[in-house]
């Protein structure tokens, strides 16, 4: 770890924009279901979630926000969280993460969630939407239309899902349902109403099909680009629902290619394609990137060196802050931390050894942290008086 300097005290007052996360549950947790969240696999029998990296900076860093000692046991740390309650655990986490603004996936909610407005209210942070395509493509299938008109009502749908008040962005998992090595041309009507056909008839008795036509996807990645608002797209790093290797960004190249002078293309999650999405966001001007999730679940203790190799060649603009949080408060204030230390020690060893001049090492840190955010999202998101839920709200 570099001496703190500068650069530490500029990030770790900085109000970070974390442009992608998930709510945090509201309801108390059993302790067998906190230890679940912890982990993107399973709380198996024998293997605890406590005995993961990201398991022991919880212990570490999060107990003391909960009035225990670091490193304190994990059964300790659940009886103290569930006698806090959910709502002031929350609400901790929330306001120790020190965002200035929140952008929120509220496409994908197993568990019931803070809203965005209940994340801005506890913690005292903007909070924005980001619709979920996929979700709104089911929902249109769900409703019921004829194979031929799906693509229309699709569009429409979308078009009026990102209408809602405080939505700045879409998102596609495309990532988990079919990956990337996808054709990647735009879709022809008729092979989207065929496709449409063919998925309708999947779907069980009255209830909902889960999309995942490749062909329906191609057509949900560019329809997205027609909405004209910058575009996340779930790639790496996730859930035993993924087949990691499809969902590479590599894969995206030709598809980049074609959609270059678009909508800005976040790339979330990345690793262990980082490196990948790195030469992507050097190459494709609207292409971005975060090391989001890689953060909090390789902790304090190695994400300076996930976020070391994202910058091997990411231009300086192209890095963008996320916790992708998902569940547990925990994780939006352990992302914000591994962000802050990482960064500050891998930008002060550079101004230390005069590779980097300590004006340099500044705008860096508030570009990653926050102004390229600000830049990409626009005015809703850099503008608080604009703050959907009306509540005054933190100067970003
Ligand atoms: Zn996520």
């Amino acid at each position: 770890m570099a001496t703190p300097g500068p650069v530490h005290e500029a990030l770790a007052g900085l109000a970070l924009v974390d442009h992608h996360c998930h709510g945090a549950v509201t309801a108390d947790l059993a302790p067998g279901e906190f230890a679940s969240l912890l982990t993107e696999g399973e709380a198996w029998p024998g293997v605890s979630p406590f005995d993961t990296p990201a398991g022991v900076a919880v212990r570490r860093h999060c107990a003391p926000l909960l009035d225990l000692p670091r490193h304190a046991p994990p059964a300790d740390y659940v009886a103290r969280r569930a006698a806090l309650g959910a709502q002031e655990v929350n609400q901790r986490f929330l306001r120790a993460a020190g965002a200035g603004v929140f952008l929120v996936d509220t496409g994908y909610a197993p568990h019931p969630l803070t809203t965005p407005a209940e994340l801005a209210e506890a913690s005292g942070a903007a909070a924005f939407e980001v619709v979920r395509l996929e979700q709104v493509a089911e929902e249109v299938a769900a409703r019921g239309v004829e194979p031929g008109e799906y693509a229309a009502r699709f569009r429409e749908a979308a078009e009026e899902a990102v209408r809602r008040p405080g939505v700045v962005a879409v998102k596609s998992v495309a990532a988990y349902r079919t990956g990337f090595a996808l054709d990647p041309a735009r879709p022809a009507d008729s092979e989207v109403t065929e496709a449409a056909r063919h998925w309708f008839a999947a779907a069980p008795d009255g209830g909902r099909a889960r999309l995942t036509d490749p062909v329906l996807l191609r057509h949900l990645l560019w329809t997205a680009v027609d909405l004209g608002l910058p575009l996340q797209l779930h790639t790496g790093f996730g859930d035993a629902d993924l087949r990691l290797h499809h969902a590479d960004p590599a894969l995206l190249t030709d598809w980049l290619r074609l959609t270059s002078g678009t909508v800005p293309v976040l790339l979330l999650h990345c690793w262990p394609y980082h490196r990948q999405a790195a030469y992507l966001a050097a190459v494709f001007e609207q292409v971005y990137l975060d090391v989001g999730l890689a953060l909090h679940h390789t902790g304090p203790a190695r994400s300076r060196a996930v976020l070391e190799e994202a910058l091997e060649i990411t231009p300086f603009r192209k890095l963008l802050y996320s916790s992708d949080a998902y569940g547990v408060a925990e994780f939006h204030h352990l992302g914000a931390l591994c962000f802050r230390q990482g960064l500050a020690d891998l930008l002060q060893v550079r101004v230390d050894a005069d590779e980097l001049s300590l004006p340099d090492a500044l705008r860096i840190a508030a570009w990653t942290g926050r102004d390229n955010a600000l830049r990409l999202y626009g005015p809703p998101v850099s503008d608080p008086a604009r703050d959907p839920s009306g509540r005054p709200t933190r100067k970003v």
